[in-house]
């Protein structure tokens, strides 16, 4: 079997996105909120959320998060109150806004920030708290209850929901109604990848409004900073391969989710579940990034990886290190972490791109357990 990538992205190709692009050829209009980006937005809160609420693109979504929290912050808050399990954006983006992440662990089955620690920490640190981020994990669907509580009684939430757009659950977007911050990423690994960009929904429109204004240099209407701003536009290029995105996405998002199917189909028949191995406890419709899997307990997913790659399959170990165990983040503060330390030891993330064969799919398999 030759080399097996861990990811092939796989971006719409010019045939597709021509038709948008020339448009920018006619317009002259390159940047700065353009009409291809806000088409996309429309189409976007049109299609996907049912014209409930109002989002904004961005850059990236690290500048979504960075934008988001400083915006949001209480002024007087000192924590950022957020899953050790999560990329090191997520924290990065606290710091950025002169906040101290305080990591808390996660559930041992959907993997999300365990609420009934956050609920204590909370308690504990009572003004000093300054914002809350969970964390999507892997796309999974968070039900917000709890989260639009919280966010209305003062405490800002920010949704890291960067793997997430196309995420459903009976066929409401995963967001949708919430009242605090929802930041995507469309970064070319992402299921809805066009290079780099991201957006920002919200229900709250005039939460929307301020992020997009402080998304450039704090303009709104007249050249003059009226918020701590910065660059964190989408020029018109992005916004016409999200658009030609659009037009494709769904194929693409059943595509994944028949790939996650078989995949837990073959780990069924090859009887991994008996010995041990575990996989996210997930709810809804999915845009799959990639496979995940915990090996049995007291194993090391540093053996599979290395046997894994001497069969030229390239997997990695998302997220392993966790934040807190990252040089960056040594010295913030943490409670206790014993289930996201137990996961780091265990988790695997398994190949995964549209046109997949099954027989790839048992290869993979085959060789973690031969
Ligand atoms: C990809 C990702 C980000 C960063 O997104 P960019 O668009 O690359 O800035 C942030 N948080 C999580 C959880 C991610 O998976």
């Amino acid at each position: 079997m030759k080399k097996i990538p861990f990811l092939k992205p796989n971006l719409i190709t010019l045939d597709v996105y021509k038709e948008y692009i020339e448009e920018i050829d006619n317009t002259h209009i390159y940047t700065n909120y353009g009409p291809l980006n806000n088409k996309f937005e429309e189409r976007i809160i049109e299609e996907y959320f049912d014209n409930l609420g109002a989002v904004t693109t961005v850059s990236n979504a690290t500048l979504g998060l960075i934008l988001a929290i400083s915006q949001m912050k209480r002024p007087k808050g000192k924590y950022a109150l957020m899953p050790s399990f999560t990329f090191s954006a997520t924290p990065l983006a606290a710091m950025w806004c002169g906040l101290e992440p305080y990591f808390i662990d996660i559930n041992e089955d959907d993997w999300f920030m365990n609420q009934e620690q956050l609920e204590e920490v909370l308690n504990q640190l009572g003004d000093e708290v300054a914002v809350v981020v969970p964390y999507a994990t892997f796309g999974n669907y968070l039900d917000l209850s709890y989260y639009q509580k919280l966010h209305e009684s003062g405490i800002p939430v920010v949704l890291d929901a960067a793997p997430c757009f196309g995420t459903t659950y009976n066929g409401q977007h995963i967001g949708q109604g919430f009242k605090g911050a929802v930041v995507f990423s469309f970064h070319a690994t992402k299921s809805f990848g066009i290079g780099e960009g991201g957006l920002v929904y919200s229900q709250d429109e005039e939460l929307i409004k301020n992020i997009r204004t402080a998304a450039n240099f704090g303009y709104y209407g007249k050249r003059e900073s009226i918020t701590l701003g910065i660059n964190a536009k989408m020029s018109e290029y992005f916004a016409a391969i999200g658009l030609a995105t659009l037009d494709v996405y769904q194929e693409k998002i059943l595509k994944r989710e028949q790939l996650y199917n078989v995949y837990l189909e073959e780990i069924t028949n090859a009887g991994l579940f008996e010995q041990g191995w575990q996989v996210q406890k997930t709810r809804g419709k999915i845009p799959f990034q990639f496979f995940s899997i915990l090996c049995p307990k007291d194993e090391l997913n540093t053996y599979y990886l290395k046997k894994l790659e001497e069969k030229n399959i390239q997997a990695v170990s998302y997220f392993s290190p966790a934040c807190h165990q990252q040089k960056q983040f040594l010295n913030c503060p943490y409670s206790d972490l014993s289930i996201t330390n137990e996961i780091t030891k265990r988790v695997l993330s398994l190949p995964f791109w549209e046109d997949m064969s099954r027989d790839i799919v048992r290869y993979i398999i085959g060789s973690l357990i031969s």
